[in-house]
């Protein structure tokens, strides 16, 4: 987990070395707490932080 990086533009958990989620590859290890999200489309959490796909996101990227 430690090795895990987050998209700095989506949040996204990333592995490897671009996001899968946007295509960035502004990735950062500075991030806290994680959350799934499994319905985007319906998911309250999912539109506070804006994520366009279901998946793993950074609650907190520093
Ligand atoms: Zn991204």
């Amino acid at each position: 987990m430690a090795a895990d990086k987050a998209c700095t533009k989506c949040r996204a958990m990333v592995d490897g070395a671009t996001c899968s989620v946007c295509g960035g590859t502004d990735l950062t290890k500075s991030w806290e707490g994680q959350i799934f999200i499994f319905n985007y489309e319906t998911s309250e959490v999912a539109k506070a932080i804006s994520a366009p796909v279901n998946g793993r996101y950074a609650l907190k990227i520093k």
